[in-house]
């Protein structure tokens, strides 16, 4: 059987721990003589896979009681629109912050303006989003019903290091490309949400953590099966979820508890960054595209200085099974996405063939 080192943005490779346990279970879950997505959402087996992926949840994110954890259909775009539905109206006078770090910020800002005022405070699209702009409170509206980030920036490769304070305004973050790859403390955020397929499991639904007090805005209008209050009543059942997806992710959150955690994982993605990143500083043969104080550890991206090479090195990099490094066209030139599922040895395999790219073309 071959698996090749998939780079890819997402979806994303998985641990290959949690797809051989779920090829191992898949025809009789639990000795029930049926699958795991041939069961009711309200089967105590469910029960119990759902009720696991939040005690994960709590434990490997760190948590409060005071956040409640939703499982919300049509990823992390759908929330784009779930997010002003459920708390523009936190204030009356229905304004959403953004500021805008790349194509997923823009997106979400457009988005909120169908159903209140959308006000972009900061932005970096000056540099094409090659670096997090300068952001202070003092820019922020006190009216804002809610500030909205994007606390890593997929396609351009770039990350919020530090988050910003808002104050009494609650701080939106979408981190679809990297949570659970970095150490937070939730107190910070009003909500964090994320699509599930870059670091968390297959696609289609979203992780969202929403704190307790900001259920209670949705504006009328708001569809039932987007308003987050009622996945917070029915604990995302109000009509059959995605089952598969949960339990999918339930099995990468026990991967990530036996690999020690999110801090020890962490420390992994830096290893892991540090690598290729430092290989690319070390050479003039390639350079990368984000600015290097606010690059992210989870989407590498970077160009050839003979940018005409690039096709050949995507070309070889797929003969040698590093798949998926073709950057996104925005950008262009190459991105290497190495969420928790990527092993350093994929990082040190990619290294070791644009050394050898390097010295057959230089
Ligand atoms: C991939 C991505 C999205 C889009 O996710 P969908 O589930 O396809 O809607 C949104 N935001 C960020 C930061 C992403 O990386």
């Amino acid at each position: 059987m071959k698996r090749v080192y998939n780079f890819g943005a997402g979806p994303a490779m998985l641990p290959t721990e949690v797809m051989e346990k779920a090829q191992a279970e898949f025809l009789d879950y639990q000795e029930l003589g049926a699958s795991v997505i041939e069961i009711s959402h309200r089967s105590k087996e469910f029960d119990d896979i759902i009720n696991r992926s939040d005690e994960l949840l709590k434990e490997l994110a760190g948590i409060p009681d005071n956040y409640k954890i939703l499982y919300v259909h049509g990823g992390a775009q759908m929330q784009f629109s779930a997010v002003p539905l459920n708390i523009i109206n936190r204030n009356p006078a229905q304004k959403a912050s953004f500021v805008l770090t790349g194509n997923w910020a823009v997106k979400a800002s457009k988005e909120a303006g169908r159903y209140g005022t959308s006000m972009n405070v900061a932005s970096s699209e000056d540099k094409n989003f090659n670096y997090i702009p300068e952001f202070d409170s003092s820019m922020l509206d006190p009216e804002s019903s809610y500030l909205h980030i994007v606390s890593n920036n997929t396609l351009f490769g770039t990350r919020w290091h530090d988050f910003p304070d808002t104050g009494d305004v609650p701080l939106v973050a979408d981190m679809t490309s990297e949570f659970l790859s970095r150490k937070l403390n939730i107190n910070q955020f009003g909500v964090i949400f994320a699509g599930l397929q870059k670091n968390l499991g297959p696609a289609g639904l979203a992780l969202v953590i929403i704190r307790e007090d900001l259920l209670e805005h949705a504006l009328p209008l708001t569809p039932g099966l987007l308003n987050y209050k009622v996945y917070a009543e029915q604990h995302s059942l109000a009509n059959t979820n995605n089952t598969f997806a949960i339990y999918m992710m339930s099995l990468v959150l026990e991967w990530l508890k036996d690999q020690g955690g999110v801090e020890k994982m962490e420390h992994q993605n830096e290893a892991k960054a540090s690598l290729i990143y430092d290989f690319i500083d070390s050479s003039d043969f390639y350079y990368g595209t984000a600015q290097a104080n606010h690059r992210s550890i989870m989407n590498v991206t970077f160009n050839l200085a003979k940018g005409d090479l690039l096709g050949d090195f995507l070309k070889q990099a797929e003969s040698v099974d590093l798949y998926a490094l073709k950057g996104h066209r925005v950008v262009g030139g190459a991105r290497a996405s190495i969420y928790n599922a990527m092993p350093i040895a994929g990082c040190q395999a990619l290294v070791d063939f644009m050394a050898e790219f390097e010295r057959s073309n230089s």
